[in-house]
């Protein structure tokens, strides 16, 4: 050991005066641990500095720890980490894993990975500490093909099968987007802990596999794990895409138990779960219970909630709080709070902000912009204008665009619009079917069959078929789906049956089925049994015969709804004195007393 010391040291004292050395090591030792007092940066260097004019960064070890000190600590610098990194001779293994992890935590990939192919070359052997960080460095690359070779690299060198290494392996690949090969890893681990199901979880949910990432939870708890914060984030965000509201007041009150203070992510997930379920109310309460926790997500989050649920005078007053707190909003929040103006019907409020963005804020809007303007301006019934607008744009429009004046189009009644769009659709070779039936619907209003039956033959001709249409609604924490004239479901009699007594019940109030959007050549008395099986009215029949008297009915489905089944809802909310909130895709319907929230715009 002496002998070590006076080796590294023999410039500065002279090996006959052992005296010295005792002294030299003590010093050593004060500088060292001076150097681990260090705060910031600038301590850090002049102690360094220090230890450099007394020669005692020749010790590997103690450079290794001074390096590992400025790469790993939170004030530290990688750049002066790489500067000590090279003037160690023979790093070590646990060198060359500090700088990986180091460049890693700096989010340099690129970096983290060359070192390890350096490592590699001067024959310096991987531990099972090396691979998290390497492989964590191929998810921030999102290089799989990286990720499938450092995988076999880690079975060659024997780390291939701990637990840690298999963890980061289910993050990197569902990162990378292939989720199968996660989950081969997660089902190979041989004793999972919290962190794997949690990767696996969160890799659910990255991949868009809600479902799966719901299923993965209810086996860890039935496993008697206990989920972390970031794992109840992902059901979270399943439970807002599922419209899960159950559950997720179940995650809530987990989150409640489990932690006194929620982070940021946590909050914002809460917001998105509650607004996407159809409970407005409850995100706005968590959303300002954040009080000064709140960042531009957060609010972005709670904008497009309020657009969706057609509070487009709460937006604009979030919009005002965020610009005195001094946020500068971006372009996802202007979008939002515009989209919240259209879905409100404030036409001169939206049109102000939108002349707003451009001459004062001085930014260039986007095309999500100018569709949001298209929007509000088609639903206004300023067809002309919205259609001047799309000409003069300074991009040029895309096809959501187009679709935007078709469906305004169609609400509107506007045949001579609605086939220019229709006919920028068909150039930009993406009219669908969804298209195909907004047209015919225009044509049919205009009573010019003739175009409807040309529309039907061209639609068959180019093979294209409407999307099935659903709807959804959760009773007892079971969602039960519906389709168009289902009778797949075990109380479908029951159902028919009291929706047959609906309709007895709407004409006694006045009212007459709406068949105009139904285009098949039938008796108008088949067109009133194919209204009355559409599947919302399914799912909300449904719903009345199986929950108690008052409760609220929340349904999902993935179109939009046709003017008879809003109609029948706004009236089943009077009839039967239900609160009825539709979740129609990116906007909710409230129906309540036989109004709408939309005011029957949408
Ligand atoms: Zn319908
Ligand atoms: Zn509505």
């Amino acid at each position: 050991m002496i002998g070590s010391l006076t080796q590294n040291t023999h410039l500065y004292i002279s090996p006959e005066t052992p005296n010295s050395v005792s002294g030299l090591k003590s010093k050593d030792q004060e500088c060292f641990t001076l150097l681990q007092k260090s705060k910031n940066m600038k301590e850090f260097m002049q102690v360094h500095a220090k230890i450099i004019k007394l020669g005692f960064t020749h010790d590997s070890q103690r450079a290794g720890d001074a390096m590992a000190m400025c790469a790993l600590s939170h004030w530290g610098s990688m750049d002066y980490a790489c500067s000590i990194f090279h003037q160690i001779e023979e790093p070590n293994t646990f060198i060359f894993n500090t700088m990986i992890r180091g460049h890693v935590g700096e989010n340099e990939p690129g970096k983290a990975f060359s070192l390890y192919v350096q490592m590699l070359l001067e024959e310096v052997l991987p531990n099972g500490y090396t691979f998290p960080f390497v492989i964590k460095a191929c998810a921030q690359l999102s290089a799989l093909e990286k990720g499938h070779q450092l995988h076999g690299m880690a079975i060659k060198f024997g780390f291939g099968f701990d637990t840690c290494v298999m963890n980061t392996l289910i993050s990197m690949y569902a990162k990378c987007g292939d989720i199968s090969s996660a989950k081969l890893v997660f089902d190979s681990i041989p004793q999972k802990n919290p962190v794997s199901w949690s990767a696996m979880i969160s890799g659910y949910t990255k991949c868009g596999l809600w479902d799966q990432c719901l299923s993965t939870f209810s086996l860890m708890q039935s496993e008697g794990w206990r989920p972390d914060e970031s794992t109840l984030v992902s059901v979270l965000s399943s439970c807002a895409h599922l419209s899960a509201l159950d559950l997720g007041r179940c995650t809530h009150a987990s989150l409640l138990r489990k932690f006194s203070n929620f982070n940021v992510v946590a909050e914002t997930s809460l917001i998105e779960m509650y607004v996407k379920c159809g409970c407005i109310d409850r995100g706005m309460t968590v959303f300002e219970r954040m009080l000064n926790n709140k960042n531009m997500i957060s609010y972005g989050v709670m904008i497009s909630g309020l657009a969706a649920h057609g509070y487009g005078k709460k937006a604009l007053e979030l919009l005002s709080e965020l610009m005195s707190e001094g946020w500068e909003p971006d372009d996802a929040i202007y979008v939002g709070v515009l989209r919240a103006c259209s879905h409100a019907g404030l036409v001169k409020e939206g049109h102000r902000l939108f002349e707003k963005t451009i001459s004062e804020l001085r930014i260039q809007p986007t095309i999500q912009l100018y569709g949001c303007m298209v929007d509000l301006l088609g639903r206004s019934g300023s067809l002309k204008e919205a259609y001047e607008l799309v000409r003069n744009m300074p991009i040029k429009p895309n096809e959501v665009i187009w679709r935007t004046l078709l469906s305004a189009c169609k609400v509107h009644h506007n045949i001579e619009i609605g086939e220019i769009a229709s006919e920028k659709l068909i150039e930009l070779d993406s009219f669908t079917a969804g298209d195909y039936m907004l047209a015919s619907n225009i044509y049919a209003r205009g009573r010019r069959w003739g175009n409807v039956e040309r529309l039907r033959t061209e639609m068959a001709d180019n093979g294209l078929v409407q999307s099935l249409g659903h709807s959804s609604i959760e009773v007892e924490r079971k969602v039960h789906r519906f389709v168009s004239q289902d009778r797949a479901h075990p109380q479908s009699n029951e159902i028919y049956e009291m929706i047959h007594q609906i309709a007895w019940q709407l004409r006694f109030e006045g009212y007459s089925l709406d068949t105009s959007e139904v285009l098949t050549y039938v008796s108008e008395e088949e067109k009133r049994d194919l209204v009355l099986g559409h599947s919302q009215k399914l799912a909300i029949t449904f719903g009345l015969i199986s929950t108690a008297p008052g409760s609220i009915l929340r349904i999902s489905r993935n179109l939009r709804m046709c003017s008879d089944c809003h109609a029948t809802t706004r009236l089943i909310s009077k009839i039967f004195r239900r609160e009825i909130i539709v979740r129609e895709r990116n906007r909710f319907h409230h129906f309540k007393g036989g109004e709408c929230s939309c005011g029957d715009y949408w």
